[in-house]
């Protein structure tokens, strides 16, 4: 073997099945170890008992279990937790776990920064560190699935943090493999997974054959609008070949898509707007869901008066679209929509610092 021990959490699929074929063990062993991984999700080669100890010591040999550190989390007073973790080459990316009811929603990122320049956005300003690998995102799923009280688990996850996850679709779309898969993978099904994109048009068959949601960072009804709120994305695909796409997309997908619609006042929420966004998706089956500004530092944006907002939603709900309002959560420790980015380049808020709770990970008692 060479340059061991490997991580088997960073392999993919095909690089385990190798990895039992160069062991010269047979080909369940394969199954038994990727169920070791992701559905008993132990961080110990020694925990896989069905392995004779033999076999578990010539594993030990050539591979490790590894998965990423947390080095804060933070609970919003909502209930709503964010989770900073540690890469293993220093980084740091977040994940926001939403509970409601007995719903449990983990908001997972894809990258390190943004490639994307939103400008309603906090993640925007780190600019790209890199992309997540496929395990960095799993190990989101599995790290705060452990963290979860126990009988709780997750019920739906979005990719709606960090990064465009269209940017790294190689990685979303491993990533996605393992949590989805029935026999040795996580189960989750894609009915329950949406991955929310800016608009990057040429990755939409791609997420179709996933099978998951798709959810479109829509933001604006005209192109002025588009290029001043979200300049790079819009200058490879300006509104009308965006839209022109989602018609496309549901015609060939069983699911509809969803719009989501960044509330900015005094730039996107006037009655104008709000008539256009309904003029602009009729004909395309979809929901959109609003999403009042959620405020941070250095950034001129407001968020609209609940009148305002009000006003915009029974417009377009008049006009015959299903259109719902987000509920803000977990702001207080930068948690919302749109406000990832600030702790994963180690630049406190002065509001996370009043955070009024801090724990270490598994501080559960
Ligand atoms: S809104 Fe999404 S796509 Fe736009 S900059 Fe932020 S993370 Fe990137």
């Amino acid at each position: 073997m060479d340059k061991l021990p490997v991580n088997l959490l960073a392999l993919n699929v095909q690089e385990v099945t190798e990895l039992v074929y160069k062991l010269g063990w047979p080909r369940y062993r394969l199954q038994q170890i990727l169920k070791w991984l992701y559905q008993h999700r132990v961080s110990d080669i020694d925990a896989m008992t069905n392995l004779s100890k033999i076999d578990r010591a010539r594993l030990r040999q050539v591979a490790t279990v590894q998965r990423d550190d947390v080095l804060s989390r933070h609970i919003a007073q909502d209930g709503t937790g964010k989770y900073v973790w540690r890469l293993s080459d220093g980084l740091a990316v977040e994940t926001v776990l939403i509970p409601e009811e007995r719903r449990r929603t983990l908001c997972l990122s894809s990258q390190v920064g943004c490639t994307l320049d939103c400008g309603f956005c906090l993640t925007a300003q780190m600019g790209i560190k890199r992309n997540l690998r496929a395990h960095e995102i799993v190990g989101q799923v599995l790290n705060v699935q452990a963290d979860l009280p126990e009988g709780e688990h997750l019920t739906s996850l979005v990719f709606m943090g960090m990064g465009e996850p269209l940017m790294n679709f190689e990685a979303v779309a491993d990533a996605i493999q393992r949590i989805t898969n029935m026999e040795w993978g996580l189960g989750f099904s894609p009915r329950r997974i949406t991955v929310s994109t800016a608009g990057w048009i040429p990755r939409f068959p791609d997420v179709r054959r996933l099978g998951v949601n798709l959810a479109i960072s829509l933001n604006a009804t005209t192109n002025a609008q588009r290029e001043h709120l979200m300049p790079a994305v819009n200058a490879r695909y300006n509104l009308d070949t965006l839209l022109n796409a989602c018609g496309e997309y549901v015609k060939y997908s069983e699911r509809p898509l969803t719009f989501e619609y960044v509330l900015l006042a005094g730039i996107n929420d006037t009655p104008e707007d709000a008539h256009r966004l309904a003029s602009l998706l009729r004909g395309i089956r979809c929901k959109i869901n609003l999403i009042p500004f959620n405020a941070f530092s250095d950034n001129s944006f407001q968020r609209p008066t609940p009148d305002v907002i009000d006003a915009f939603q029974q417009i377009v709900r008049n006009r015959g679209l299903d259109v719902f309002l987000r509920k803000s959560r977990g702001d207080d420790v930068l948690g919302a929509c749109g406000q990832l980015g600030r702790s994963a380049s180690e630049m406190l808020h002065p509001l996370m610092r009043q955070s009024k709770k801090t724990l270490p990970m598994y501080a559960k008692s």
